[in-house]
């Protein structure tokens, strides 16, 4: 039988909830005990898939093809598990199922009530976990604060959770934020107080609350809200802003959670055991090189829509000894200034994106890229760009296109398959999650991974076209990665570059700061051989 620990946010949002549940489920996991998570989602929206990143972020895709919310990529990368569709969970999908067991008749005429039909969807849901991972401990986090309207099924099925649990088997931690004033350099207590109040309103006295703050937290605070939030103060536990995530499951563990959660849960687990990470966090935060990557999308004002990938970077330059410097290019500025801009750069990435906004800015930086014999790595969209910026160069004409940015392009290297023709619905309408892709032998992508078949997460709707494949491949692009039946391109490289590589997928999901992705760690390792133009020997520490 699995416990649980159900994780909810106070005060504000955008404290760290997310990064917190990762690491709690790293710091567990380091005890061998086996863990899995689930994230519930209050909005209504069915998944985040056609959400714009302005709103959400990031979509993380899972293996088995989910579209889902970008804290999915910490609970991964932080506890190295690989989730399914069932960890995550929105009020729109739980909405759509009661209503269709509605109209199927199954409640037998009675009245459809958010308490307790909603709340024993709500319920399944959170045990499918339980059943699917077979995992001893679900670490479940509640999106949102505490308060927000469309929370309150999802706090009130918790709730009920640890009657029908037992109250041994279930622990609530609840994460505020302790705003500082400056004026009187004091951290204030009383929203913390006043989101612990909402809670117990509901029901749910937490077990152990986790303050964020910029700035230490003094012992007086602790006792403070020990006594008005009726926690013991063992189970205050501060969480200080760290200079990189990836030092939460330390701080954590350090202040005593993973005791806490051991004893109060009374799970049989082995002792801590975090030092190849706690060597990780080290070599990160120790100064290093920088290695200067240009990144060319249109969300660059907002950093989070492309977060994996941020984070893969950040892998490989680590595992190079480096520290990656993003320098963030915005697509639909990148005019006239292009060359200076990319020409202070050691290697370029186009990430995944869609629709016609910003395009002819990636095909600026990925024919910049060709030309200086600048490393190029492209996700996803990155590929469509470099194979319609090859086929310009190769047919000598801007007809070259894709046919989701120019329908009637006269040469659509970039096209929907044949049977995707007429499909117009837009949501659920992508190849999606893994497939594989055999890598062909002696090209790039073959050294960079060195296997023969690797397994990777899609989530696209546009495919290269094969009509143009023979003369781009005469051309010097080169296929080499393909679907096993060879009718995909997966990966196309160049042939006469150091590293110009562009896969269909996403690696960006499988890369962790413990095993770098090897597209990232290859692009890397080329990147930081470029000299910067006018650089006459190597950069100089920051
Ligand atoms: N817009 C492109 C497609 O649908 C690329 C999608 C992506 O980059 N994720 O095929």
């Amino acid at each position: 039988m699995s416990k649980y620990i159900f994780v909810t946010g106070g005060v504000v949002s955008s404290v760290g909830k997310g990064i917190s549940v990762a690491s709690i489920g790293k710091i567990l996991k380091s005890r061998g005990m086996c863990v899995s998570v689930q994230k519930l989602d209050p909005y209504l929206n069915v998944d985040p898939g056609t959400m714009s990143p302005y709103q959400h972020g990031e979509v993380f895709v899972t293996q088995d093809g989910a579209e889902t919310d970008l804290d999915l990529g910490h609970y991964e990368r932080f506890i190295g598990v690989e989730l399914t569709q069932a960890s995550n969970v929105t009020s729109g999908q739980v909405y759509s199922s009661v209503i269709a067991q509605e109209r199927r008749g199954d409640f037998l005429g009675g009245t459809i009530q958010v308490v307790p039909h909603v709340t024993n969807e709500i319920k399944r849901r959170v045990r499918e976990v339980a059943e699917i991972s077979q995992a001893e401990l679900i670490i479940v986090e509640v999106g949102g604060t505490v308060g927000d309207i469309e929370g309150q099924p999802f706090l009130e099925a918790i709730r009920q959770m640890r009657k029908d649990e037992g109250r041994d088997n279930v622990l609530y931690i609840h994460v505020t934020f302790l705003p500082h004033i400056a004026a009187t350099d004091e951290l204030k207590t009383k929203p913390t107080q006043h989101s612990v109040n909402e809670l117990r309103r509901i029901g749910i006295q937490p077990d152990v609350i986790l303050c964020r703050s910029d700035k230490e937290i003094a012992e007086g605070i602790k006792d403070k809200i020990s006594l008005f939030c009726d926690v013991d103060k063992e189970a205050v536990i501060s969480l200080v802003t760290s200079e990189t995530i990836y030092e939460v499951p330390l701080l954590l563990e350090d202040a005593g959670l993973g005791e806490l959660i051991v004893s109060r849960l009374g799970l049989r687990a082995g002792k801590s055991n975090l030092e190849e990470w706690r060597d990780m966090v080290a070599r990160l935060k120790a100064p290093k090189e920088p290695v200067i990557i240009g990144l060319v999308g249109k969300y660059v004002g907002l950093q989070d829509a492309y977060y994996s990938v941020r984070e893969a970077l950040c892998h490989a330059a680590l595992a190079h000894n480096r520290e990656v410097k993003i320098e963030w290019l915005d697509s639909e500025e990148l005019d006239g200034m292009a060359d200076d801009k990319l020409g202070q750069v050691q290697g370029i990435i186009v990430p995944g994106g869609f629709g016609y906004r910003g395009i002819e800015g990636m095909i600026k930086g990925a024919k910049f890229a060709r030309e200086r014999k600048v490393p190029y790595l492209g996700l996803c969209l990155g590929m469509q760009i470099m194979v319609i910026e090859f086929g310009r160069h190769v047919f000598r004409t801007e007809k070259v296109n894709s046919t989701e940015f120019d329908a009637s392009s006269a040469y659509p290297v970039i096209d929907l398959l044949p049977e995707q023709h007429g499909i117009e619905q837009k949501g659920g309408t992508m190849r999606l999650g893994t497939y594989p892709c055999h890598l062909v032998e002696g090209t790039t992508a073959a050294r960079a991974y060195g296997t023969e078949v690797v397994y990777e997460r899609h989530r696209h709707r546009y495919e290269f076209n094969n009509h143009f494949r023979q003369p781009l491949e005469e051309a010097g692009l080169v296929p080499s990665g393909l679907s096993p039946d060879g009718r995909l391109v997966e990966i196309t490289e160049l042939r006469d570059h150091p590293w110009m590589l562009a896969c269909q997928f996403h690696p960006e999901f499988k890369s962790h700061p413990d095993s770098p992705h090897p597209l990232f760690l290859g692009f890397i390792g080329a990147a930081k051989e470029t000299l910067v133009e006018g650089a006459q020997t190597s950069l100089p520490l920051n």
